[in-house]
């Protein structure tokens, strides 16, 4: 990603007005009224008993087991970048969710390569996705050395993986039925080169043109496309570090969703063995204008919602041999994955 920031960050005042989600019958898709649900779907408030609860499914051994096999040196091309994609596959069907390959080949400054983003849908019916993403190619800065990308983004694709798997019980009897969740794993992320409009992004500019052109449901007369059905793609980038800060980016993301995250982490830090309140809080509620190219801008380009979750600074390690697994810490990993896990469940409204 390449960051060009703007200007000055302003005080973000509005907190989100919460209410109780609403409890609601699967729409037919080929009713458009689906997509008016988007704008006025409540999130759930949960009472502090249930969102210990929530808590509670934190396992750093899990992430461990995913880390281990995720964070390997994984340029496009690479043995170990198939194996990779194959894992992440693997792990989402053993969850239950059904999951695409979108595979495509692409002439680069390097060369023909071929990409495959890894897409999963736990309920392929619902007309609507929470979509939580990151990029599983790591940047290929051989013959220097071989770059791990534990922030970039590893832990971010072991977030995703742990969210699935620790709600995996509960998913099911949620109250949002129209929506579920969606998992995607971009590929070609990272530039070949030096980051241009043209050498980066492969995976998401391939995706969002895809779902951009294809209708959903396949015949309709209303002209929605797969891309509609996302009411918001949430985008995790260059987290694990101890220290990350994240303002809501403005004009991109939208500023309901950002309070909703920033809402979730403050009441997470008011339970008593939650989080570890000894970090300052990952959510700053800073405004901050500037626009930071990364997966989520094809999406927002087709107007899609978005929520990007990534630091401002960077890590110090990023894009050096020291993005391995000693700069991520234990107690930011463990608190951004029990952000992100109670945010998903308010989101879809998630009884536990
Ligand atoms: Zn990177």
């Amino acid at each position: 990603m390449l960051p060009v920031f703007v200007f000055r960050p302003l005080w973000t005042f509005c907190l989100l007005s919460l209410a109780s989600a609403s409890y609601c019958q699967r729409v037919n898709p080929n009713d458009p009224s689906w997509r008016n649900a988007q704008t006025s779907h409540e999130v759930t408030k949960y009472n502090g008993t249930s969102l210990l609860k929530l808590c509670q499914l934190s396992d750093p051994r899990r992430i461990s087991v995913y880390l281990d096999n995720i964070l390997v040196a994984r340029p496009v091309g690479s043995d170990n970048h198939k194996r990779v994609g194959m894992y992440l596959k693997r792990t989402m069907e053993e969850l239950g969710y059904y999951v695409e390959i979108d595979r495509f080949s692409e002439q680069t400054i390097a060369g023909s390569r071929t990409f495959r983003n890894v897409i999963g849908v736990l309920d392929p019916s619902a007309p609507r996705w929470l979509t939580l993403a990151c990029h599983y190619d790591s940047k290929d800065m051989r013959p220097e050395f071989d770059f791990m990308g534990a922030t970039d983004s590893a832990f971010p694709c072991a977030v995703l993986l742990d969210v699935a798997h620790s709600l995996s019980p509960y998913i099911s009897n949620r109250g949002a039925t129209d929506v579920t969740l969606q998992l995607v794993f971009f590929d070609g992320e990272e530039a070949f080169r030096d980051w241009t409009q043209t050498d980066s992004l492969y995976g998401s500019r391939h995706l969002a043109k895809l779902w951009a052109d294809r209708l959903y449901p396949p015949y309709n007369s209303y002209n929605t496309r797969e891309i509609h059905r996302i009411d918001y793609l949430v985008l995790l980038d260059l987290l694990g570090a101890p220290g990350a800060s994240i303002p809501n980016y403005t004009p991109t993301n939208d500023p309901l969703i950002y309070n909703t995250f920033w809402d979730t982490e403050l009441r997470l830090r008011q339970l008593p063995n939650c989080m570890d309140t000894s970090t300052s809080t990952v959510f700053t509620g800073y405004s901050l204008n500037a626009n930071v190219e990364d997966d989520h801008m094809p999406f927002h380009h087709q107007g899609v919602r978005i929520m990007h979750m990534i630091p401002t600074p960077f890590p110090r390690v990023w894009h050096t041999k020291q993005d391995d697994r000693s700069a991520l810490e234990w107690k930011c990993m463990t608190n951004i994955a029990s952000i992100v896990r109670a945010f998903t469940a308010r989101y879809l409204g998630i009884r536990i």
